[in-house]
């Protein structure tokens, strides 16, 4: 009850608009498909409005949409804005839109350039709120008590502040992942009723539990952050703590996209945002971001859209089947270039055919030649598994890349962020 109050007041302190959110979010959480296009018609309308009458980019560019008229189909008429030009004109398209408070944001390309800039405080509402509701389907409340396993270490004064901070909202966080601190942990999570971090590093503890024959009854929801989420990861994870690893899609700028319901769906926080898919990219159009307007914006990541299934959830907002990789970011052959979305078959196909899941690192030191770092897995076969993946990578990358398999141990005693794919060769000019 204490921590109820404690993170009510502090979270009502920090966005006294985010209880608005909620609330509506949770009504329109069984709508059907008709209500929730309704919603997202009037909001992108009004965003819309916004961005013309605030912005010579969008004044320039919404000149001859006529938005009161128009329908959603309509949104297809504006070009798709990338993240170049985002930048180009992000002087132009910062604005203060009245009566509301802003809040820092930054974000972090992956070439490591920082992009600053301020979210209104309904788009930083919005963004928590969907969150909660994602919470909500598994039955776990925000103030709740929980344990984040992040992969950075920090120095001892930065570790203080968010101890300070994790206290008030009734978490703990680990920083170290050795045996000690897991069975530190085991006593926590006892405790807790929830747990989110980094799932390779939910996955690296899981592993560890069920050597012990620790299992865990408490928990109500494993939430994986940042990275990706490998099928390989679920097992041991539902086995000691009955619950697969749930994920959770979205960016800085974006917010919460989609959020995984129990019945394995992720579905579009339609309420938020309205996701296009273009030649397999994600576009998004963000209905809550005014003081960075970004409308039809190309986010970098590959996607398939599901606009078939009907959850039996009984949720209706549309799906992101799979998020399949990052755009931009290239494999080299010895003569030719692939998207590395060919590197996801590999393993997909590998998974299909001979039912063998790997969590894996792709790493590219030289053109021509790719490097499979594989997490060892005392289920594997690993000799078989090796030539079915040399085999499968053959299938998607023919003679064009020769291919080294290692199996790995978990980095002992730190955790950075698993990355499923990182090049180290220099890109050839677009
Ligand atoms: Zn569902």
């Amino acid at each position: 009850m204490f921590h109820k109050y404690l993170y009510l007041a502090g979270e009502r302190f920090k966005n006294p608009h985010l209880q608005t959110h909620l609330d509506a979010l949770m009504k329109s959480d069984k709508a059907p498909l008709e209500e929730l296009e309704k919603i997202q018609l009037e909001r992108l309308k009004k965003l819309l409005h916004h961005a013309k009458n605030n912005t010579n980019f969008y004044k320039e560019r919404l000149k001859d949409i006529d938005i009161d008229t128009m329908r959603l189909e309509d949104l297809k008429k504006i070009p798709i804005l990338t993240k170049t030009e985002l930048k180009a004109h992000a002087d132009d398209l910062r604005n203060a839109p009245p009566g509301e408070s802003l809040i820092k944001a930054e974000t972090s390309g992956t070439t490591g350039d920082v992009f600053l800039f301020n979210k209104n405080i309904h788009w930083d509402a919005s963004f928590r709120a969907a969150q909660y509701r994602g919470y909500s389907w598994y039955g776990v409340e925000p103030w709740d008590k929980s344990l984040y396993f992040w992969g950075f270490k920090k120095n001892f004064k930065d570790r203080l502040k968010i101890r300070v901070l994790d206290f008030l909202l009734n978490r703990y966080r680990f920083f170290d992942y050795t045996n000690e601190e897991f069975e530190r942990a085991a006593e926590r999570i006892r405790q807790s009723t929830y747990i989110a971090g980094y799932s390779s590093s939910i996955h690296m503890m899981a592993e560890y539990f069920k050597k012990k024959g620790y299992t865990f009854d408490n928990i109500k929801m494993v939430k994986g952050t940042a990275e990706k989420v490998y099928d390989s990861y679920h097992k041991s994870v539902k086995e000691v703590f009955g619950h697969k690893i749930t994920s959770e899609y979205g960016s800085a700028e974006a917010g919460v996209i989609a959020y995984e319901c129990p019945e394995g769906n992720m579905h579009i926080v339609m309420e938020n945002v309205i996701i296009e898919e273009i030649d397999n990219k994600i576009i998004v159009t963000n209905l809550w971001a005014y003081s960075l307007p970004f409308i039809r914006f190309e986010l970098g990541d590959y996607v398939v859209l599901d606009n078939e299934t009907q959850c039996a959830c009984g949720r209706a907002h549309k799906i992101i089947k799979e998020v399949t990789g990052r755009i931009g970011r290239k494999v080299y052959g010895k003569e030719g270039v692939y998207s590395t979305i060919n590197i996801n078959h590999t393993f997909k196909n590998l998974s299909f055919k001979h039912g063998i899941e790997l969590a894996y690192s792709a790493k590219q030191y030289e053109k021509g030649k790719m490097v499979f770092d594989i997490i060892k897995d005392a289920q594997i076969d690993e000799d078989a598994a090796r030539s079915k993946l040399i085999s499968s990578a053959h299938e998607y990358f023919g003679d064009d890349l020769d291919v080294e398999v290692n199996f790995v141990n978990y980095s002992e005693g730190k955790s950075k962020k698993q990355k499923d794919f990182e090049s180290f060769v220099e890109e050839d000019p677009a």
